[in-house]
This record gives structure tokens, C-alpha cells and sequence, in this order.
């Protein structure tokens, strides 16, 4: 097994300095492979709240010299890629640091560190694009005024995120929020934190302006409540389940504060009788297991043709059998741990249910025999299910597929669309045409055709329903830290 690496012993960060909290409280880091306590991070309160608030508004809007918000977009631009840079310096460390606190397979800890310093880099681009964007000009249908519109900072801005991409989920705010001259309070999830608090490193390093980044961890009511409903937070950017996603909003209406909300899912994928059986198969186990299930648009509901149905199932979990579940800092490891012991619980009690409802386990649902200590569970696939379930219409959140099968299009479109979410919706066919239909049929705000689950920087991330509102990534990003302003003159 690689070796583990200490733990580093950080406090929160605060107008560009550690700080200890107020209330001096801590949280245990536990490695969900071992359940060994590993360390330990800095609990806010609302008084560290506070002053975090309190810097970040000093930084937006200094009014002398070149505070963050009027610099240009080429300045900020440079601390975006000095910051990309020094991630990919330190990859190796900062994927330990993630698979120890989260449970992550080391390799796509790495992965997703490659993926945090190209989206810094990409905003950085659109930083420096910002800059030659500023005063278009808006036709009007009168020639005594003209017109022109300002693109402006929003102002001060809370971001919230959960554990399962505990840097990306940061940084996929994080550096649009910057690039568009906003400064941040970020506070990561209590289960997962270790790697935001090493970004606060980064920011000293590379001599980011204090109080443009702060970064506070702590619990979600302890910290996070207070920063959603702080007066002086002009906007809150969350990421995190749907329950907690409408209490952010509902307190944030007091002050109609603008929200954007990335929330839960339930996403389908569709499998069709054309397909090539084994690629099919591929997609649908990387959909569905890929960071143990633990990711928002997992496609957790397969709708499989009934003509090849027993035939793609039997693949599934002759492969599923297969995947090397171990620690995450193991040589090969393709499934970890789930992040905590609350969620096995949650986890297994969904399979329980389900077993109770009258669904069959067709493989997994159980600790591996291998493992005796850890939060480990098998890749799970559920059989037999009904739409009423609460295994089918739930999300998990953990490694679990649930099969139902489909006779033609429509219904396969009927299933799918049958939830209050809509993040993700995936279809496999090589008929083209079927696809695009399917596509549009869809309600959801990310789909893949014959594939699952791909992500880029420069497309749009987000859903409907109680999936959420609002994009991320893409010029759609950035647009969500922008105020418009028009300026029209009498002439
Ligand atoms: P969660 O809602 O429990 O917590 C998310 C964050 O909110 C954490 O930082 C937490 O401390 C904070 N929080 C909790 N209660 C709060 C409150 N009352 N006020 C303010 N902040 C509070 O979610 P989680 O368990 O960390 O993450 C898993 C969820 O995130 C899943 O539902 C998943 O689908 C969702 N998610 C969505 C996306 C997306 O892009 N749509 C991406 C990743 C995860």
C-alpha cells in the first residue's frame, strides 16, 4: 500500500492570515478506509463569519488604488494561473491529501486536480476576455440617446460546497467568482475540507490580495447558515442536496439575495437495442459507480431495452464482480470508501428498503468480505423495482444502479423524465436521429449521447426541477458573478 502522508494542521484563512476560530472548536478528519482520526480542521462560527465577511468586503471595494473588483481583468488573470500552477506543482500531495479525507481512488484524485488547475486556467482566460467585452454597445431605436453596457462584479459572494469533489466543487466557483472581480468567503463541507484549506496556502504563495479568498471550514449551520443569511453577502453560490439548497434559499429571500443552486439528482440512462453491448456496458458502470456513485449526476437509473435486457445485466454484474474495491491510496483501486459513516448508514438503509419493498439485489449490497474496517460497500444492482420505490425515485449517493426495463421510445422517455430532478439524462444507440430526439425529450439540463458523465470547463453545468438553477463553467459561469449595468446617454 502507498504510504500515507501527515496530515497538514491549518486554521481558517481570513483577510490573507490563518486564524484560529473564535470559538477555538475543531473537527476530526477520519479516514473513511481505516476510520483512524487523522487530524483535525477549524470549526467557524458565525463570529469568524464575520470578520471573513468583513475582509472580503474590504478587498471588493477599497476604493483606493486598485482594489479587486475595478483592477483589470488581465490582473486578476495572473493570480488565476499562478494559482493553476502552483496546483499542478503540488498534484500528487493534494490527490493523497483528497483520497485520505474523502475516500477517493487516488488516481481520480489526480484526475480532478487536473481538472482544477485547467478550469483556474480557463477562467483566467475569460478574465482577461472580460476586459475587451466591457462597453458594447446597444442599438436603440431613437438616435438622441446611445447606450452601453457595463458588465460589473457582483460584489461579495458566499460559496458553498459539499465533500464529493471537495477542490473542484470549490474551485468551480471559486475561480469564476475571482476572474469576474467578486471576492469570497468559501465554506467546503465539514467531511471533506483538507484540500480547500491547502488552496488558502496556494492563495499566500502566490500572494493573492488578502482578503479576496477566504476560506472558512465548519459545519453547515454553525457556518454556513450564517454566511447565507449575512446582509452584506450580496450573493450566495451553492452547491450541495436539494433539502439543504431550499433552506440557503429561503433564508437568503429575506434579503431577495440572488442564489444559484447546483442540488441533487436522479439521472436516467437509456439503453437501446442497437447498442454495442460491451461499450454500453462500460458506460452505464462508469455512470453509475465512478467516484463510488457519489456524484450528483450519477445516472443511477438504468432503462435498459427488453430485448437485451438479461443479456446486458448479466455483463453488468460479471463486471461489476470485478472492479478492485480497496483503500484509495492502493496501486489499481477503482472504488474506495464512502465519505463517512453517516452515509453507509443512509446507503445501506436504501438497500433495505428496497430488499423490503420487494426488489432484488442482483449483485453487491454488502460490505466486501475483504474489508472489515472502512465505510466500503459493493457496486449494487437493483432489480425488480417499481416507480413508486423510494430506491428509484431518491437519490443515493453512493454505488448503487437501479434496472428497469422499456419496450420503445416513448416509454423509455416516460421513465426517464418521472422524477422531480433534472440534472443528468444519458441515451446509448447507434441510431443518431433516435438520439437527438431522445436529447430534446429529455428534461434536464446536462444530457449524453453514448456516454456518461464527461465534464469540461467550457460547457454548461447545471439543472431543473430540484436539480436547481443557474450554470456553472462556460462563459455561463462567470455571467453568474456579473452584474449588467446600461449606461444611456442623452445626446
Ligand atoms: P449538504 O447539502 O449536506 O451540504 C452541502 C454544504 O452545505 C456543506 O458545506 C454543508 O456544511 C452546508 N450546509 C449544510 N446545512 C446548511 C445550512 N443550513 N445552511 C448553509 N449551509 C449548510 O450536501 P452534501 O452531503 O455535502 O453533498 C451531497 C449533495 O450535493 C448531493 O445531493 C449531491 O447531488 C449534491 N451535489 C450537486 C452537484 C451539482 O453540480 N448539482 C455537485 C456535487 C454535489
Amino acid at each position: 500500500m502507498a504510504m500515507a502522508i501527515p496530515m497538514p494542521s491549518r486554521q481558517l484563512f481570513i483577510d490573507g492570515e490563518w486564524k484560529e476560530p473564535l470559538q477555538r472548536k475543531r473537527i476530526p478528519i477520519i479516514n473513511p478506509a481505516t476510520e483512524e482520526i487523522l487530524g483535525d480542521i477549524p470549526a467557524a462560527t458565525a463570529e469568524d463569519v464575520e470578520l471573513a465577511v468583513d475582509a472580503a468586503r474590504r478587498a471588493f471595494s477599497r476604493n483606493k488604488g486598485r482594489d479587486w473588483a475595478s483592477a483589470s481583468g488581465a490582473y486578476r488573470a495572473k493570480y488565476l494561473r499562478a494559482i493553476a500552477a502552483k496546483i499542478t506543482e503540488k498534484k500528487s500531495e493534494l490527490a493523497k491529501l483528497e483520497a485520505l479525507d474523502c475516500g477517493k481512488p487516488l488516481d481520480e484524485a489526480a484526475w480532478d486536480l487536473d481538472d482544477v488547475a485547467g478550469c483556474f486556467e480557463y477562467y483566467a482566460g475569460l478574465a482577461e476576455d472580460l476586459d475587451k467585452k466591457q462597453k458594447a454597445p446597444v442599438s436603440l431605436p431613437m438616435e438622441t440617446f446611445k447606450c452601453h453596457v457595463l458588465k460589473e462584479p457582483l460584489g461579495v459572494i458566499g460559496l458553498i460546497t459539499p465533500w464529493n469533489y471537495p477542490l473542484l466543487m470549490a474551485t468551480w466557483k471559486v475561480a469564476p467568482a475571482l476572474a469576474a472581480g467578486c471576492t469570497a468567503i468559501l465554506k467546503p463541507s465539514e467531511l471533506a475540507s483538507v484540500t480547500c484549506l491547502e488552496l488558502a496556502e496556494i492563495c499566500k504563495e502566490v500572494g493573492l490580495p488578502a482578503g479576496v479568498l477566504n476560506i472558512l471550514t465548519g459545519f453547515g449551520v454553525e457556518a454556513g447558515a450564517p454566511l447565507a443569511a449575512h446582509p452584506h453577502v450580496d450573493k450566495i453560490a451553492f452547491t450541495g442536496s436539494s433539502l439543504t439548497g431550499s433552506k440557503i434559499m429561503a433564508s437568503a429571500a429575506q434579503m431577495v439575495k440572488p442564489v444559484s443552486l447546483e442540488l441533487g439528482g436522479k439521472s436516467p440512462l437509456v439503453v437501446f437495442e442497437d447498442v454495442d453491448l460491451d461499450k454500453a456496458a462500460e458506460w452505464t458502470l462508469f455512470g453509475c459507480f465512478w467516484t463510488n456513485g457519489q456524484i450528483c449526476s450519477a445516472t443511477s437509473r438504468l432503462l435498459v431495452h427488453e430485448s437485451i435486457a438479461a443479456v446486458f445485466l448479466e455483463k453488468l454484474v460479471n463486471w461489476s464482480r470485478s472492479i478492485k474495491i480497496s483503500d484509495p491510496l492502493e496501486e489499481g483501486c477503482r472504488l474506495g470508501p464512502v465519505v463517512s459513516e453517516g452515509q453507509y448508514e443512509k446507503i445501506n438503509k436504501f438497500i433495505q428498503t428496497a430488499k423490503s419493498e420487494g426488489a432484488t439485489v442482483l449483485c453487491g449490497g454488502n460490505r466486501p468480505q475483504h474489508l472489515k474496517k472502512g465505510f466500503f460497500i459493493e457496486p449494487t444492482i437493483i432489480t425488480d423495482v417499481d416507480t413508486s420505490m423510494q430506491i428509484w425515485r431518491e437519490e443515493v449517493f453512493g454505488p448503487v444502479l437501479c434496472v428497469k426495463t422499456f419496450s420503445n421510445e416513448d416509454e423509455a422517455i416516460e421513465l426517464a423524465n418521472d422524477t422531480h430532478y433534472g440534472l443528468g439524462a444519458a441515451v446509448i444507440s447507434n441510431d443518431l436521429e433516435r438520439c437527438e430526439r431522445v436529447s430534446k425529450a429529455f428534461r434536464a439540463g446536462i444530457v449524453w449521447v453514448n456516454c456518461s458523465q464527461p465534464c469540461f470547463s467550457q460547457a454548461p453545468w447545471g439543472g431543473i426541477k430540484r436539480s436547481g438553477f443557474g450554470r456553472e463553467l462556460g462563459e455561463w459561469g462567470l455571467e453568474n458573478y456579473l452584474s449588467v449595468k446600461q449606461v444611456t446617454q442623452y445626446i
